[in-house]
């Protein structure tokens, strides 16, 4: 038979902004293609998603596939161990608090894509082009677009969810800011002797986050930034003598560690498109926004591309076309601008030597620690679903 080459939207990437993308599109009953390479996913990359991703996930139906590998997040604890004369006080935020079982979930990548590309495999609306987009080129009534392969289609809409070197943004012509930091984060697993009890633990030092994420069993993800040299070093060294540094770092809060997965170390940076969507395309996940791992907000952020991406092919519109993603841009602004703004303080603030900035966070953390109604404010405005029109 032959393969269908007229879609109402076209997906271009397969990671889980691209997957859950096309599983949206399909619930709003589109016919929808996904170009989607095999992905190769680094071991031990895990990927700390909230209440807002977790109900998303649900909608798919994609959450019983990931029950074995989903860890739950039931507290937050924060502890500064920058060493300087002004220190903030630890705190931790419970999910219990704000009545939640769990803020969240941390989830291995390589699960969570296979779990949503295998929905998406059983969806009649969705066709899937294990491929590369090479090519696209805009016409006033759809988008042709060319595949590696020679494969060629055309799609009333196409969302571009290839990544940080997204092709549908510079063939779209829309401008990126990209900004690096004088960092890198090393991402590795570690087995513990001590339970972890579901609590995320977060070091702050005046070289960035020392982060342990729960995931199942006595195990946790490890994403500890620092310095661009010292992150090389710390790839270089055997796994005893790591795992004895890490677990000095952690103050042995969680016991004696054994790394159990390659340690792979990335240079900090961060980017933002100037616009979410022009003419009939739009932009999703790293495409749209690139976020340090700090603070947990990239996939989150993806995710929430997806809903507003769900929200407005719900508009009741006979034909997708530039309306559809004029909206989309409107709606994903305040949310994907302010968290942007709040990582790049929040990793700067740690960084400064200025001591007023010192000040200011030690007095807010003081303030979330002691004043229960400022920190279920805090945690509600965390996982809020910071767009118009949901
Ligand atoms: C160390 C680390 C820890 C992180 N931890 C968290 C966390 O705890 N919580 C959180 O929310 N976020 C976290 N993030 C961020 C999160 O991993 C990313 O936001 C997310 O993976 C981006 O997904 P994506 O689908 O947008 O892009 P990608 O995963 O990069 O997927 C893009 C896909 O597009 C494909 N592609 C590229 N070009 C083309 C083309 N021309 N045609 C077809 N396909 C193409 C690529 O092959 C790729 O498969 C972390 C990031 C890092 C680096």
């Amino acid at each position: 038979m032959k393969p269908r080459d007229d879609f109402e939207i076209c997906i271009v990437g397969g990671g889980a902004t691209g997957w859950a993308a096309a599983l949206a599109a399909a619930e709003a009953g589109r016919t929808t293609a996904i170009i989607a390479p095999s992905a190769a996913f680094p071991v031990g990359r895990t990927a700390a998603l909230f209440a807002g991703s977790i109900e998303l996930l649900e909608q798919f139906g994609a959450m019983p596939d990931l029950a074995s590998a989903a860890a739950p997040l039931q507290a937050m604890r924060l502890i500064d161990d920058t060493g300087r004369l002004i220190r903030a006080p630890e705190v931790t935020f419970y999910a219990g608090e704000i009545g939640l079982n769990a803020f969240g979930y941390n989830i291995p990548n390589r699960r969570l894509v296979e779990a949503l590309s295998e929905r998406a495999r059983n969806s009649r609306y969705i066709t899937i082009f294990e491929d590369t987009a090479s090519e696209l080129s805009f016409r006033n009534d759809c988008v042709h677009i060319t595949t590696g392969r020679g494969t060629s289609l055309k799609s009333d809409l196409v969302v571009g969810a290839d990544g940080v070197r997204s092709l549908v943004r510079a063939k779209t012509g829309i401008a990126v800011r990209r900004w690096r930091y004088a960092q890198s984060a090393l991402v590795t697993t570690l087995s513990i002797t001590h339970p972890h009890h579901s609590v995320s633990t977060e070091f702050h030092t005046d070289r960035g986050p020392f982060t342990l994420v729960p995931m199942q069993g006595n195990n946790v993800s490890l994403v500890w930034v620092e310095r661009p040299r010292e992150a090389a070093l710390l790839c270089e060294i055997p796994d005893e003598e790591f795992a004895r540094r890490a677990e000095r770092s952690a103050h042995s809060l969680l016991g004696a560690m054994q790394v159990t997965s390659p340690r792979v170390s990335y240079p900090l940076s961060a980017g933002l498109a100037d616009r979410f969507a022009s003419g009939r395309a739009l932009l999703i996940g790293e495409a749209a926004h690139i976020f340090p791992p700090i603070g947990a907000q990239g996939l989150n952020l993806g995710l929430r591309d997806v809903e507003a991406l769900k929200t407005v092919l719900s508009l009741n519109r006979s034909r997708l076309d530039e309306g559809t993603a004029a909206e989309f841009h409107r709606l994903r602004q305040a949310d994907v601008r302010s968290r942007t703004l709040a990582v790049d303080l929040l990793n700067r603030s740690l960084l400064t030597g200025l001591l007023p900035v010192q000040a200011l966070r030690a007095v807010a953390l003081s303030a979330a620690g002691g004043f229960a109604p400022f920190r279920r404010f805090l945690m509600q405005q965390g996982l809020a679903k910071t767009f118009r029109g949901l």
